[in-house]
C-alpha cells in the first residue's frame, strides 16, 4: 500500500486498532507516532496517566502465595498443611515455572533431599515419570503439582499475573492486584509470600532491587531448553548425560563436539546438555544467551524460541526421525532481581556482615 493511499497517522489517530500480523514490536518503535491529544497523555505523547478504576475484591486469605514455580509450591503446600488458607497466583496455564513451562527435566540437587523433594520424587515414582534418580518428564510434574495443591487444599489462579501491591498506613502489604482473562482483580491477605523469581511482587509494593554482579551489573546467561523425541537412547547413549554411575562431562564434551562437526559452529553453550527424560525422550539445553535482562520484555521478545531460528533447532545429534517435541515459551533465567530496601545497595558482603530479614539478600 502506497504512502499516498494510506495516511497511518491518520489511522492511529482515528483510534483504529491496527493487528500486527507480521514482526514483533520491541523497544519504543513508533514512540514518535503516539497520540499525544489522547486523554491522560502527557504533551511530549512519552507518558500516560492511567485512569483510576474499581476493581473487585475477589476475597481474603491467610496466605497469599505470589508464582507457582518450586519455591511458590513448596510455600503454598507447607503453609496450606499447617492450617492456612492460601492463594496461589500463577501468571502461566500450569504450576511449576522452570521445572515444567521451562521444561527442565532435572532436580540436580535433589534426590538426596527429604521433605517435599522426597514426596514429589515419590509421586513421580507412582506415575513411572522419573529416570536416573533426578531427571523427570515436565508433563507428568504438572499433573503431581496439581494433585499436591488440590491434596493441601490450596486455592490456585492460574493466568493471572500480579501487576500491582497495595499497602496500609503502616507500610503493610495488604492487597495484590492481578491481570488476566478477567480484567484486573484484588486479592487480600495477613500474609503475602513473594515466589516470582523476579521480585514482581516486592517490587511492586515498593521495594528496591538490584541485579547481576554488584560491580558490573553482568548476571548469568539465560537459556531455553527442548524436548527432542523421535531418537533411542541406544542411538544417542555416547552424548546422553545422567546415566547411572556415567559422568556428566564426558557426555557434553562429546556432544559439543558433534555440535561443531555438524553445524560448523560451537554451541554458546560450551558444555551442551542432552538427557533422556524416558528412553526416547531427550531434554536439551545447547545455548547460553548474554546479555539478556529477564526483566526487560524487550530482550524477552528477541530472544523467543522458535522454530528454525532457535540455535538448539539447528544443533539437534543429526538423526533423520528427530524431531522438536516441545519448546518453551520464553528463555529462561538463572538470574533475578534481587528485591531490597532502598536505598542500601545490595552486595554479597552483607551476607558477611550478617545482615538479616529487612537487610536480606536472596
Ligand atoms: C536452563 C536453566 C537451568 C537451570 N538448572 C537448574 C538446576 O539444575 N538446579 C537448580 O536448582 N536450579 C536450576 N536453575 C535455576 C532455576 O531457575 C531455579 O532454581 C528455580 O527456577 C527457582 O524456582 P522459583 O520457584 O524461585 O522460580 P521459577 O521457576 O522461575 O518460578 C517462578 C514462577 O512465578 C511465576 N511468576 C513470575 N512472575 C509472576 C507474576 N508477576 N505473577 C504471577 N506469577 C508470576 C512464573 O510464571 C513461574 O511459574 C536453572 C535455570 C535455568 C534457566
Amino acid at each position: 500500500m502506497s504512502d499516498s493511499k494510506f495516511d497511518r497517522r491518520g489511522f492511529l489517530r482515528r483510534g483504529t486498532t491496527a493487528a500486527l500480523t507480521a514482526g514483533f514490536v520491541a523497544g519504543s518503535a513508533g514512540a514518535e507516532e503516539t497520540a499525544a491529544d489522547t486523554k491522560g497523555v502527557k504533551a511530549d505523547g512519552r507518558t500516560f496517566l492511567e485512569p483510576a478504576k474499581e476493581i473487585p475484591v475477589i476475597g481474603r486469605w491467610d496466605v497469599i502465595v505470589c508464582g507457582g514455580g518450586p519455591a511458590g509450591i513448596a510455600a503454598a503446600v507447607r503453609a496450606a498443611r499447617d492450617g492456612a488458607r492460601v492463594l496461589l497466583i500463577e501468571a502461566n496455564g500450569c504450576l511449576g515455572g522452570i521445572w515444567t513451562a521451562g521444561l527442565l527435566g532435572c532436580l540436580l540437587d535433589g534426590y538426596n533431599k527429604p521433605g517435599i523433594t522426597q514426596e514429589i520424587f515419590e509421586r513421580l515414582d507412582k506415575r513411572d515419570a522419573r529416570r536416573y534418580r533426578r531427571l523427570f518428564e515436565p508433563e507428568p510434574m504438572k499433573i503431581i503439582l496439581d494433585e499436591m495443591v488440590q491434596d493441601a487444599k490450596i486455592d490456585v489462579r492460574l493466568h493471572s499475573r500480579v501487576v500491582a501491591a497495595h499497602c496500609d498506613e503502616a507500610n503493610r502489604l495488604k492487597l495484590v492486584v492481578t491481570e488476566s482473562k478477567s480484567g484486573r482483580e484484588a486479592f487480600a491477605a495477613d500474609v503475602f509470600i513473594d515466589t516470582t523469581g523476579d521480585g514482581d511482587l516486592s517490587i511492586n509494593a515498593g521495594c528496591g532491587w538490584d541485579y547481576g554482579c554488584p560491580d558490573t551489573g553482568e548476571a548469568q546467561p539465560f537459556s531455553y531448553i527442548i524436548l527432542l523425541t523421535g531418537i533411542e537412547l541406544d542411538e544417542i547413549r555416547p552424548y546422553a548425560s545422567g546415566l547411572p554411575g556415567e559422568s556428566w562431562a564426558v557426555p557434553k564434551q562429546a556432544l559439543a563436539k558433534l555440535i561443531e562437526q555438524t553445524t560448523g559452529h560451537g554451541p554458546s553453550y560450551a558444555s551442551p546438555t542432552l538427557f533422556p527424560v524416558r528412553d526416547d525422550v531427550f531434554v536439551l539445553m545447547a545455548n547460553h544467551e548474554y546479555g539478556l535482562k529477564g526483566y526487560r520484555t524487550d530482550d524477552l521478545t528477541r530472544h523467543v524460541p522458535r522454530p528454525g531460528r532457535s540455535e538448539p533447532n539447528d544443533r539437534r545429534p543429526a538423526k533423520p526421525r528427530r524431531s522438536v517435541g516441545q519448546h518453551p515459551h520464553r528463555c529462561h533465567a538463572r538470574a533475578y532481581r534481587r528485591p531490597c530496601e532502598p536505598p542500601h545497595p545490595r552486595a554479597i558482603h552483607d551476607l558477611d556482615r550478617g545482615y538479616l530479614h529487612r537487610r536480606a539478600v536472596r
